[in-house]
């Protein structure tokens, strides 16, 4: 490891509208853009921290409350569609090439659709099993969601999908996918055992929705096709010992190993 290991960098996904936008001069997630010391745009300023070798952390809004991943030149995620110009601006500064998600959710694939376009990609990859609801743009709810709920809340811009993932497929600087579902169908996750960095998605959230504080829990009911399913795929992650885990929503937990299986203890038997 080195110095490099904690680095973080911050780019700018400018918005192109003039402004002396009194929330870019008093929020740490805003920044001005000056030309000769004027201010010529506004944009969200877009952290990005070095997690291990060649694996990024891209907080996409406030409190780690939605995440996306950059693994070599793999941008992994991008957010509800406002932070889709996030994502593209980070994956621009990272040299990014093609685009996965670990699930077909509209805070995962809702940037997806402007990422493909602005990076001229031919598409993203994705689990088999969310491979159709990304094409057409289906957020999916759990079997018994009113229909109405469906149709209000389950939509996000339909992405093409380049390439359906499976367990055991490489991906990235030296990651495997792991086939983890529950929260959906082909829900996936990416394992690197060399140094022990996972990419978990929304297996365990860590965080508290509603308080936004940190902790580790099961994905919100809700919003989880099958919850006991997901409780399998969460034991499968905790019994891999993980070193480092970034997650959807929550912060990044180093030293990890213990506190997923503190947290799989919880859990109700199966
Ligand atoms: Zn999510």
């Amino acid at each position: 490891m080195t110095n490099d290991e904690t680095s973080t960098q911050f780019i700018v996904a400018v918005r192109p509208r003039l402004s002396d936008c009194e929330v870019c001069v008093r929020s740490a997630h805003f920044s001005l853009v000056r030309s000769e010391g004027r201010p010529v745009a506004h944009g969200y300023r877009q952290r990005m921290d070095r997690l291990a070798d060649d694996v990024w952390h891209l907080p996409l809004a406030p409190r780690n409350s939605v995440n996306a991943y950059v693994i070599g030149d793999v941008l992994i995620d991008a957010g509800v569609k406002f932070m889709g110009g996030r994502a593209v601006a980070a994956a621009r500064a990272r040299g990014v090439t093609s685009h996965l998600l670990t699930h077909a959710h509209l805070d995962h694939a809702g940037g997806s659709a402007r990422v493909v376009r602005e990076l001229g990609l031919p598409g993203v990859a994705v689990g088999a099993g969310d491979a159709s609801d990304v094409a057409r743009g289906i957020s999916a709810l759990p079997a018994g969601t009113p229909r109405l709920v469906q149709r209000l809340t389950g939509h996000f811009d339909p992405v093409p999908v380049e390439r359906e993932l499976r367990e055991g497929d490489i991906v990235g600087p030296g990651f495997v996918v792991l086939d983890v579902p529950g929260h959906s169908r082909g829900h996936i996750a990416f394992w690197r055992e060399a140094d022990r960095v996972l990419i978990a998605g929304d297996v365990f959230f860590n965080l508290n929705v509603l308080t936004t504080m940190p902790g580790l829990r099961p994905p919100i009911a809700r919003v989880t096709a099958d919850p006991a399913l997901n409780r399998r795929s969460m034991r499968r992650i905790a019994e891999l010992e993980p070193s480092v885990v970034g997650f959807g929503h929550g912060p990044v937990v180093r030293g990890a190993a213990p506190k997923l299986a503190a947290a799989v203890a919880a859990l109700p038997p199966d």
